[in-house]
């Protein structure tokens, strides 16, 4: 299984400005190619890692906010070659094609397959298997994911939620992805904050945790290493005593580990290169996996490792 990061932004004013790129992620597994919540500029991004979306097999849309969908209809078009060539199936929530629809009516024949998403429930596309969690706290209806074996999921997409009992159950995986828009979780919002990923990792005990789909501020908290410091959290300890670790091994049953982004100049400098290194090209879970046990995914515009764009992307986003 191999994924790819089209973007890492999450929220309004991460997208707008982009701070860091929007177009989602990009799941392959043997010959099956799926785009995941493509948001606005996502087909900038496919482009530039030259991935044919006349290829795509399916399109996974876990809720209709324009962050998540923003591009759906232009990778549609692009999967079946204008329309001309009918390919592929998309998946999304009913509300993005019923309520208030994302995907435009003109080219609902275009695709193969329409899938109106359903809580708990499996599907299937080609070589990938997935399943859907129960319905998220978000306003609109969202689903988080479980992918591969349901007996041993590899890989858990914990997307766009307010925080509830059991959402690290939900999503427990090999490998989990967790979409945190906050630094601090807040009542009145439905997004998790850094303290909720912490909590749902310490829950779900994932092999390999990536925090992704940032808002400004916990991008800011990542990328300051002050402010990860002097977080009073277990979380920041967890983040610190892995940085401060030479060589950094996974021992089952130990506290996760989390590192911080490759960007921040912490001792990180000789396992980043390796991290870079072993993902040169489009990042890859299999590779990525090979030496780290656990950490932030980085701010990055495709490969997760993207040092040059960290930095840049840190130094915008603290101004
Ligand atoms: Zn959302």
């Amino acid at each position: 299984m191999k994924l790819t990061f089209m973007g890492t932004a999450g929220a309004r004013f991460m997208v707008a400005k982009q701070l860091a790129a929007s177009g989602g992620l990009y799941l392959e597994l043997g010959s099956t190619r799926l785009a995941m919540d493509p948001g606005p500029g996502a087909v900038v991004q496919y482009a530039k890692r030259k991935v044919d979306l006349t290829r795509l097999d399916g399109i996974l849309v876990s809720h209709r906010h324009l962050d998540h969908c923003g591009d759906v209809n232009v990778l549609i078009e692009a999967m079946t070659e204008g329309g001309f060539r009918p390919r592929g199936t998309v998946f999304c929530p009913a509300d993005a094609l019923d309520e208030d629809p994302v995907v435009l009516k003109y080219l609902r024949h275009f695709p193969n397959e329409l899938v109106r998403l359903q809580p708990d429930t499996a599907y299937q596309l080609k070589d990938i298997a997935f399943r859907t969690t129960r319905r998220h706290i978000h306003g609109v209806e969202t689903y988080g994911f479980r992918f591969g074996d349901p007996a041993s999921p590899s890989l858990g997409w914990v997307t766009d939620s307010k925080y509830y009992d059991g959402i690290a159950e939900d999503h427990r995986a090999d490998v989990m992805l967790i979409h945190t828009v906050l630094t601090q979780s807040r009542p009145e919002l439905p997004h998790l904050g850094l303290d909720d990923a912490e909590r749902i990792i310490r829950e779900a005990r994932p092999r390999l945790a990536i925090i992704t789909h940032f808002g400004s501020t916990p991008l800011v908290a990542c990328a300051t290493m002050r402010t990860i410091t002097v977080a009073p959290s277990s979380f920041a300890r967890a983040a610190l005593a892995t940085t401060s670790a030479a060589a950094p091994s996974f021992t089952p049953g130990a506290l996760p580990a989390v590192t911080v982004p490759s960007f921040l100049k912490a001792g990180l400098r000789a396992r980043s290169t390796s991290m870079v290194v072993s993902s040169r090209g489009p990042s890859s879970l299999s590779n990525i996996t090979g030496g780290w046990p656990f950490f932030f995914a980085g701010i990055s515009t495709g490969t997760i490792c993207d040092l040059k764009r960290h930095s840049l992307t840190a130094d915008n986003a603290l101004r």
